[in-house]
């Protein structure tokens, strides 16, 4: 028994919407019809990350019963920075970020929050149907959790994605956070707190397709890697080290060949092979290099890592524009840390 067990917690969803005005109603429905079985204080935070259909237009005119509120940004800033947003707005003891699309099934709130009674502090949802995905997919997610556990010091649960139950000391933690590459699994493993996986299997989407492309997939893999790991920068290291020993061994062995054995040293291809070699050895690391420079030119130029539009709030209030003119960055101080 913890104070948990009977404990009646705000539970706050967050919704990355971006052009989901086709959907962005049902879901929200849906969402709404198992909050009320679950718990007397709820609303639902939507984050259009700016949507070039009326999605916007959709959620600020949803019934006022629905509990919904809209965070809208000034253009499109991708999924991990509508999530912080929703992070830094949402009011409840509990956060629960769920795609906008309907594939994370409301079914699994119920399951989650009696999770966090038990004690756990997140929740996350783990997709079960990896093996219908292409062998791109699958082959590329593999890569990338190998990656991420050689060089990280922290631990990605396999297949968890942004559907996941955060309390609020999680929250405060995230947000404290100050960095502008927000590679959420990373930061949301980072944190650490005792957490929890329960199977889920992903529904269809309800309209439109998925936003993430193969590239996209691939960018989000290397943010990830290089914000949660040195891995590449020990690798090209161990590399360089590994190469200069083998030429050295080689350059002995020139040198005696040359005293003992032959007269003349032929190699006029072998000299072009390994300076070709060596070239693009030197190119593709100092490419990583260039990689990790950029990562910290993002942060030190200290921009807010997004720019919030409109807050509304449901209809009962008018839309207030005030945030326009005052960008939201991720400000840690304005929440108590690591609370
Ligand atoms: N999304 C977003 N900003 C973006 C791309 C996507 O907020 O730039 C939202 C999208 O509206 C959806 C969720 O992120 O609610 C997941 O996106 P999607 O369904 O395209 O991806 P997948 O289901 O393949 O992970
Ligand atoms: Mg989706």
């Amino acid at each position: 028994m913890n104070n948990r067990t009977n404990a009646n917690p705000h539970i706050t969803i967050i919704v990355p919407a971006f052009n989901e005005a086709a959907a962005i109603a049902h879901t929200v429905n849906h969402i709404a019809q198992h909050l009320k079985a679950l718990s007397r204080d709820w609303d639902i935070l939507v984050i259009d990350d700016g949507s070039r259909d009326n999605t916007s237009d959709v959620v600020r005119n949803l019934d006022k019963d629905l509990n919904t509120s809209l965070v809208r940004f000034s253009r499109n800033f991708g999924k991990e920075y509508a999530i912080t947003a929703g992070l830094e707005h949402a009011e409840g003891d509990l956060v629960i970020c769920m795609d906008a699309d309907g594939q994370h099934s409301a079914e699994l709130l119920g399951e989650m929050l009696a999770k966090w009674r038990e004690g756990y502090d997140m929740v996350y949802a783990v997709r079960q149907d990896r093996n219908v995905e292409s062998a791109f997919k699958r082959f590329g997610s593999r890569l990338f959790y190998r990656a991420m556990s050689l060089g990280g010091q922290i631990n990605i649960p396999r297949d968890a994605g942004d559907f996941r139950l955060m309390d609020r000391q999680v929250v405060n933690a995230l947000l404290s956070l100050p960095e502008r590459n927000r590679f959420m699994k990373g930061i949301y493993a980072w944190v650490g707190y005792k957490s929890i996986g329960i199977p889920y299997f992903p529904l269809d989407r309800t309209h439109g397709e998925s936003t993430f492309s193969k590239l996209k997939l691939a960018q989000l893999a290397w943010t990830g890697v290089t914000s949660f790991s040195v891995m590449p920068l020990r690798l090209a290291s161990g590399v360089g080290a590994g190469l200069a020993f083998l030429s050295f061994i080689y350059g002995v062995w020139v040198v005696i060949d040359k005293m003992f054995f032959s007269e003349s040293i032929p190699g006029w291809p072998t000299v072009v092979a390994s300076m070709m070699f060596f070239a693009g050895v030197q190119l593709l690391f100092i490419g990583i290099l260039g990689e990790y420079l950029a990562r910290v030119y993002d942060e030190v130029k200290g921009r807010p890592s997004y720019i919030v539009a409109e807050v509304s709030k449901p209809a009962s209030k008018s839309p207030s524009q005030s945030k326009s003119t005052k960008p939201k960055a991720v400000k840690p101080a304005e929440k108590d840390l690591l609370g």
